[in-house]
């Protein structure tokens, strides 16, 4: 395999100390890790082709010769295993080989049919699963996560002033959002954090939409929810740009929006249960009567992943914790009329909260 091994750096070795205490809590001699976040956050290593193997003595990366280079750029001081393929035989062949009799893996990130298959070859081995262990220590950032995902943050809001200023009637939804990712590139952004959302009047009632062809007409409203990925860590973000007087029912719907968004920003400390929160926001709309168009969670933590631990929505068991950082989005659709939704990114902090973006929400 690899040569004389570099140390591994602080923020790395921390976090494996970390995953080996886990292990040991669990009785696992192995830790199979197949998610590319996961990856990233406990290695550095971004190749596509990965996968993770950690015992108590040792961190191999399996990929294959494509990310050889890469491996050894970001990750020198780690093992490494180049595979031909990716089978399930191959990925079997090499646990074997490791003499690990407990191997934990987490099941969202293995389907049925490799899992059988890995069984299967490596008895008496045994993979058992442990559900989102990794994604649990990512939950709370340090500093240096705090830092990438505020400068994610600055990307999408620059480049959103600099295109909001330049929208017109007659530009389409997808021109729209596409000089917004060229916007977030050219700011350094290494891509859009997801595809970037731009929903043109009624459009907008779908909370989900994807740009099309279709041309903003004179005073409609926009709906715009992006977000960049630097350094690895995403921003996520949503406004709505007013290019006319705006429609009655609308400005009514955007001032319960803005109050339910508010309040649910006020209730954020740690201690407090996501449940409670995400209650906080869908009091205010249901007291508005708009209960039934509020049809998704307040919010989400986000990291590596847009969407990641922990959940903001009616059934979740998750409690805050400072360091974690989730965003705030309450909605309102109205189909045939349009929506309006505001999402801002919100750190838990000690006391309380800090909204980390910064972009004014505040109806013209
Ligand atoms: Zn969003
Ligand atoms: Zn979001």
């Amino acid at each position: 395999m690899s040569k004389t091994r570099t140390a591994i750096p602080p923020l790395f070795a921390e976090r494996l100390v970390r995953l080996r205490s886990e292990m040991e809590r669990l009785k696992l001699d192995g830790y199979l890790v197949l998610d590319r976040r996961d990856q990233y956050w406990l290695t550095g290593f971004t190749g596509e082709d990965g996968g993770v193997l950690v015992s108590p003595a040792d961190v191999t990366l399996l990929t294959d010769g494509r990310f050889e280079q890469t491996a050894e750029i970001e990750a020198p001081w780690a093992r490494r295993i180049l595979r031909k393929t990716r089978t399930p035989e191959v990925t079997a062949g090499i646990l074997k080989r490791s003499r690990l009799a407990r191997i934990g893996f987490d099941p969202a990130h293995m389907n049925v049919a490799t899992h059988a298959a890995i069984s299967k070859l490596i008895r008496p081995a045994r993979l058992v699963s442990a559900s989102g262990l990794i994604l649990g220590m990512r939950r709370r950032k340090s500093p240096e996560e705090l830092q990438a995902i505020r400068r994610a943050i600055r990307i999408a809001e620059e480049a959103f002033q600099a295109v909001a200023q330049e929208i017109r009637p007659g530009q389409s939804e997808s021109q729209i959002a596409a000089a917004l990712v060229f916007e977030m590139l050219r700011r350094g952004a290494s891509e859009p954090a997801f595809p970037t959302i731009v929903a043109a009047g009624a459009n907008a009632s779908l909370p989900h939409y994807s740009p099309t062809d279709r041309k903003l007409r004179p005073g409609e409203p926009l709906l715009i929810d992006w977000g960049a990925r630097a350094g690895g860590y995403v921003s996520d973000l949503t406004r709505m740009v007013w290019t006319g007087s705006i429609p009655r029912e609308l400005g009514t719907i955007y001032g319960v929006v803005r109050e339910a968004h508010d309040r649910a920003i006020a209730a954020v400390r740690p201690g407090v249960r996501a449940v409670t929160v995400d209650g906080v926001a869908r009091r205010v709309i249901q007291r508005a009567g708009y209960g039934s168009r509020f049809n998704h969670a307040l919010g989400h933590g986000m990291g590596l992943d847009v969407h990641e631990a922990p959940r903001l929505g009616k059934a979740s068991r998750d409690v805050l914790e400072a360091g974690m950082v989730i965003t705030i989005e309450p909605g309102i659709y109205l189909p045939g009329v349009g929506g309006v939704r505001i999402e801002d990114d919100v750190l838990v902090t000690e006391d309380g909260c800090q909204v980390l973006t910064s972009l004014p929400s505040a109806l013209p």
